[in-house]
């Protein structure tokens, strides 16, 4: 007998809230200014263009499901090995394949308060539970995420550099964590933002040799590259293979691997790229300081500005709206009183100085 029940999705379903993407609503008639997604400050190298052409007139075909030409190109850039690199629509398609496959009921996720939302996303996803850290002066406390193991954790997440915060920790840090992890725990070493802190050389790829950890970048960030998407990481083989199975076998579209690979092969756009934002981040951190606004040092493509209340930060956000310029309010980290901002153009932050500058007034 056919029973009459409404069609219901999964309880933990459910229970979720949407995925909260930045409202990019502002006043008809405004110029959009995107500062609330750390896209880059500037399109992908002009170049990569003519790299997409055959990609389209071939697109009857399946792409790559191995990408091959775009592994081949980041492990000649990196220094790595080809054979250990997995490709992602985005790193995200990595990160929650690996939540997938090694979080679960009855296991533990641990990462520090202000780690990226998408995490809290994938707990929920894979009904783990997630255990949150604090952080000091808005930066990983390698203590504190020692402190918290328990015998069912079994993946510790750290964005390097952080996003919302920006801040990093140090490669001794990081190797620290993993030396007094137990062996079985799983090591996320996020590295989206990598780019910005290159300069310092401070590598943490040869810790994927331990079996244990891996070590994740992505396209969208320096490389300007955020509609493509396109990330990957460094993975043991046994963890490479396991996240496999549970991967789109054909995630990445032929025009997003050509695209990636042409963007790949130009490192000197890419340092470019970076070289000018770091000069802008600059400045402009120095001009929220200025105006008595507290901004943690950033290894990034943005910085989070911490007002004195959450009122004056809700006022900033909306005077910024008002001219068309979207920053993130991150109410959502309990940082309502702070908002991210991504460098943009010079006159873009120079505009956003002004308003706040005068909104001081
Ligand atoms: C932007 C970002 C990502 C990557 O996003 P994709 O576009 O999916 O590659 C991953 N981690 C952090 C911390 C980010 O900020």
């Amino acid at each position: 007998m056919r029973m009459n029940r409404p069609l219901q999705a999964q309880p933990h379903v459910t229970a979720m809230a949407s995925y909260a993407l930045a409202d990019l609503s502002i006043p008809t008639g405004k110029k959009r200014i995107m500062l609330a997604q750390n896209e880059s400050l500037r399109p992908p190298a002009p170049g990569i263009a003519a790299a997409v052409s055959s990609a389209v007139t071939e697109a009857q075909f399946y792409p790559d499901a191995d990408w091959q030409a775009l592994r081949t190109t980041i492990a000649d850039v990196h220094g790595v090995n080809a054979q250990q690199i997995l490709c992602g629509a985005g790193s995200m398609e990595l990160i929650d394949a690996l939540m997938r496959t090694y979080a679960g009921p009855g296991r533990r996720i641990l990462t520090t308060q202000y780690a990226y939302a998408f995490i809290r996303t994938m707990a929920q996803v894979t009904q783990a539970e997630l255990d949150l850290v604090d952080e000091v002066d808005f930066t990983v406390s390698v203590d504190h995420l020692l402190a918290a193991v328990q015998d069912e954790t079994r993946v510790v997440f750290v964005a390097n550099p952080g996003n919302p915060t920006g801040t990093r920790i140090g490669r001794a840090e990081i190797l620290r964590l993993r030396a007094e992890l137990p062996e079985s725990v799983l090591l996320v070493v996020d590295e989206a933002y990598g780019e910005f802190a290159d300069a310092l050389n401070e590598p943490v790829f040869d810790l994927v040799e331990q079996g244990n950890t891996v070590v994740l970048r992505t396209f969208s960030k320096a490389y300007g590259l955020a509609a493509m998407r396109a990330g990957w990481g460094l993975f043991p083989p046994d963890i490479a293979g396991q996240i496999r199975k549970l991967m789109n076998p054909n995630n990445i579209s032929a025009a997003g691997q050509a695209v990636a690979t042409a963007a790949m092969q130009d490192q000197a756009y890419m340092r470019e790229t970076v070289a000018l934002t770091m000069e802008i981040r600059q400045r402009f951190a120095d001009d929220m300081r200025s105006l008595g606004l507290r901004v943690p040092t950033s290894y990034t493509n943005f910085v989070l500005v911490q007002f004195s209340s959450l009122a004056q930060a809700q006022q900033a956000e909306q005077a910024l709206r008002a001219e068309g310029i979207l920053v993130r309010g991150m109410g959502g980290y309990g940082l309502g009183d702070c908002l991210r901002m991504t460098i943009g153009k010079a006159e873009e932050m120079q505009q956003v100085t002004d308003i706040l500058r005068a909104m001081e007034g």
